[in-house]
């Protein structure tokens, strides 16, 4: 059950007071306070968690403090999409605004390997205009004898590069506890440069300890990619203990699912589900065309699998895209086949600009043909 308190509401103030200690002496419910920056407003809202069918919803309604209250239909009680009125979460962090309804590109580096491609990236990047990438620091590699990535060794070099070059948000995914700490000892100890949002990688969908580490911290957010061999809806429950551990700064990742029928790409490309995590939960909603694509091969029309699948994802509302280039892909260590050349980076930007259009143009029309 989700109570939804008064817009206006002080949290100083009496009635909030009041209101927050009736909710408190329900017996055997667990309550989760959270602030809820929508795109108009912010709104306070309370989770009452454990088995609520014996309580009533009018007598909750009728608290002062309180503006409705919402009967959670489905598994995902913090964060599904109960209602359509019901708000996404959106959030700011260090600047940059992720929700539903807008779109951040995180180009960069598959797995970080030398300082100096690390610099030209990000150079490249800024002088497009971009304020977010991508950096593997700690590689989940298939084999054990396979480079597993840089590790901390590599974090203050590119914490103070994208510093240079106003680089705002790296997506890095961490394995294991640990990682958090590495990173956040190295952004304090440089004075945080930049931000850093937490990926969750495929193959720790199900982690669920590593889930728990992740969500129980709120410095970071979260790039949670779905699992690739499980179901959308039990993706959906590991991204749910996220928030149950505390985070809700997440964003729910697709990256393609492992299908021997997805060949010759290297899973079978998802993106027709970005419409349901929209209508299934709160979260805004990242494609990786790199990952699930896997192959930089172009079609007959010049353009790229990977320009396609990306351009799939954002003509159905994609919020983010993580993508891997390189300055020069034949030599780079990890996922060479699937990386873009870092020249084509403003030619990946302009082909996004014109299906987010397009996007913009079908939700109007759909506006007024369902008002209709
Ligand atoms: C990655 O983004 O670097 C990565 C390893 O992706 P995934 O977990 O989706 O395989
Ligand atoms: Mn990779």
């Amino acid at each position: 059950m989700i109570v939804i308190l008064k817009p206006s509401i002080d949290e100083r103030s009496a009635e909030y007071e009041y209101t927050l200690k009736a909710l408190q002496s329900i017996p055997r419910i667990e309550l989760q306070i959270h602030t809820v920056k929508g795109i108009q407003e912010t709104l306070i809202e309370i989770y009452l968690l454990g088995d609520t069918d014996h309580i009533s919803k009018d007598n909750i309604e009728a608290l002062p403090g309180v503006s409705r209250v919402i009967r959670i239909s489905d598994d995902y009680k913090i964060l599904g999409r109960n209602t359509a009125h019901h708000n996404g979460f959106s959030f700011e962090y260090n600047g940059v605004l992720f929700s539903q309804d807008n779109l951040n590109v995180f180009a960069g580096l598959c797995a970080v390997d030398t300082p100096e491609n690390v610099e030209s990236t990000m150079r490249t990047l800024q002088a497009h205009g971009q304020v977010c990438t991508r950096m593997g620091a700690y590689k989940p590699r298939t084999s054990p004898y396979a480079f597993q990535g840089l590790g901390k060794s590599c974090l203050a070099n590119v914490f103070e590069t994208a510093g240079k070059y106003g680089i705002k948000v790296i997506a890095m995914e961490v394995t294991h506890e640990r990682h958090i700490e590495e990173i956040s000892e190295i952004l304090n100890n440089l004075g945080h440069p930049t931000g850093v949002m937490l990926q969750i990688g495929t193959r720790n969908a199900q982690n669920f300890e590593l889930l728990r580490a992740v969500g129980s911290q709120t410095m970071f957010p979260v790039l949670f990619k779905r699992g690739y061999g499980i179901t959308l809806d039990e993706s959906i429950h590991a991204a749910e203990y996220l928030a149950h551990a505390g985070n809700h700064r997440i964003i729910f990742c697709l990256r393609g699912v492992k299908s021997i029928f997805g060949r010759p790409h290297r899973n079978m490309v998802d993106f027709a589900h970005v419409s349901v995590i929209h209508r299934l939960t709160r979260m805004p909603v990242c494609i990786d065309p790199s990952h699930s694509v896997g192959i930089s091969s172009r079609s007959y029309d010049g353009i790229s699998d990977i320009f396609h699948a990306t351009a799939q994802g954002i003509i159905s509302g994609a919020n983010m895209v993580l993508v891997d280039f390189h300055p020069h892909p034949p030599s780079a260590i990890v996922d060479s086949r699937q990386a873009i050349p870092l020249k084509e980076l403003p030619w990946f930007l302009e082909d996004i600009a014109i299906t987010r259009e397009a996007y913009k143009k079908r939700k109007n029309l759909a506006k007024r043909h369902g008002n209709e």
